[in-house]
């Protein structure tokens, strides 16, 4: 198997008592069955207080006011410190670890949940890529044969190309992800119609064109609903889909009131205010980098999840939009970078009724 592993992924170290947002307090903190035997099984001084922190009826730990009932009030794990780190549950030991197969391939990324991953890609000598290994592991890949190798290929080619037109800095931030988001609907196209062997292709022009009209094959008119896409990003699209984000299942107490502040503001400055402006075209190249990167982590996170549904356009755009939120979350509050990225993470990246919401909303635009 081919493990593709990004940049840091090793070197990823728990912050514990220091994390200013643990993963432990306001999670449901799901347990895989061999794990929960063991800790049935488990004897010793303790049992009693694993056993009762432990709901083995739904497979969860059990929380205190939000808090997991392994977390001590020292910000520790009191299952790690008393039996050890073999002792934690896949979920506890892999997150922040994100791992997707596709047949022979495993990738393997860090979730921007995790407030210790944002500040490493915030870090200006961080670079977002990957390194490639072979891997002796056995898994067997029947349990993946869904996964069109063909169309695999091209999303991974596509995907090349998206990471490559991101960094064009001789291009507006927001040209660039227009360009990208004129191509993931142009890549839909193909795959609707069959033309798996065109997907890759199309991301080609990402390489010379210098404007989202002139980034795909088709003329622009021809694509039925552009004007109700979020492709190139328009003021009034972006305050309906504040309400949208508003309205989604909330992980974070404060989201919907945080997700209607952004609007409010936004709403009072108006598109023509350099507020906004400079929240959607920042002129520091610093910040323009970590957008990159921001993008980059949800390129690589979900695109190439469209072999298995299909869904290359409103994947793509989850990306695109994911980063158009965490810009205005950042220019229209008190947060810093690094929050408005983990925040916004938390939220979406951790509920599969967000992201499938996500996947409809940007679904629906292209009819
Ligand atoms: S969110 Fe990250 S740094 Fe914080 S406790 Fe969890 S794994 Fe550690």
């Amino acid at each position: 198997m081919l493990i593709r592993k990004q940049n840091g992924f090793d070197d990823f170290v728990c912050i514990a008592d220091q994390c200013p947002k643990s993963c432990c307090i306001g999670w449901q903190i799901v347990i895989d069955e061999s794990s929960l035997g063991k800790y049935k099984d488990t004897t010793g001084d303790f049992a009693p207080t694993l056993q009762n922190g432990v709901d083995q009826g739904e497979k969860c730990f059990r929380q205190t006011a939000g808090r997991c009932a392994m977390l001590r009030n020292d910000g520790l794990c009191d299952l790690q410190k008393n039996l050890g780190e073999d002792y934690l549950c896949d979920t506890c030991r892999l997150y922040p670890r994100h791992e997707e197969d596709f047949l022979d391939l495993r990738e393997e990324t860090l979730t921007l949940s995790c407030p210790e991953v944002a500040r490493m890609l915030l870090d200006p000598d961080y670079e977002y890529g990957f390194t490639e290994e072979e891997d002796e592991r056995s898994d067997d890949p029947e349990e993946y044969s869904d996964c069109d190798l063909f169309l695999l290929d091209e999303l991974e080619y596509a995907r090349e190309k998206m990471a490559a037109c991101i960094k064009r800095r001789e291009l507006p931030f927001q040209e660039r992800l227009s360009m990208i988001g004129a191509a993931a609907i142009d890549m839909q196209y193909s795959y609707d119609f069959g033309d798996i062997d065109l997907i890759g292709k199309t991301c080609e022009r990402l390489d010379k064109a210098d404007s989202f009209d002139n980034a795909v094959d088709i003329p622009l008119e021809e694509i039925e609903h552009l004007n109700a896409t979020g492709i190139p990003l328009d003021f009034s699209y972006a305050m309906e889909s504040l309400t949208f984000l508003a309205g989604l299942e909330a992980l974070e107490e404060d989201w919907p009131n945080t997700t209607r502040s952004i609007k409010e503001y936004f709403m009072k400055k108006g598109s023509s205010s350099d507020a906004w402006k400079e929240a959607t075209e920042p002129s520091s190249i610093q910040i323009q980098t970590v957008f990159e990167k921001v993008f980059l982590s949800f390129l690589y996170t979900y695109l190439c999840g469209s072999v298995y549904d299909g869904q290359i356009y409103a994947r793509c755009m989850i990306a695109i939009w994911s980063v158009r939120w965490i810009m205005l979350m950042f220019a229209a509050t008190d947060l810093t970078m690094e929050q408005a990225i983990y925040l916004y993470s938390r939220q979406i990246e951790h509920s599969d009724e967000n992201i499938n919401a996500l996947i409809s909303f940007f679904e629906e635009e292209i009819g």
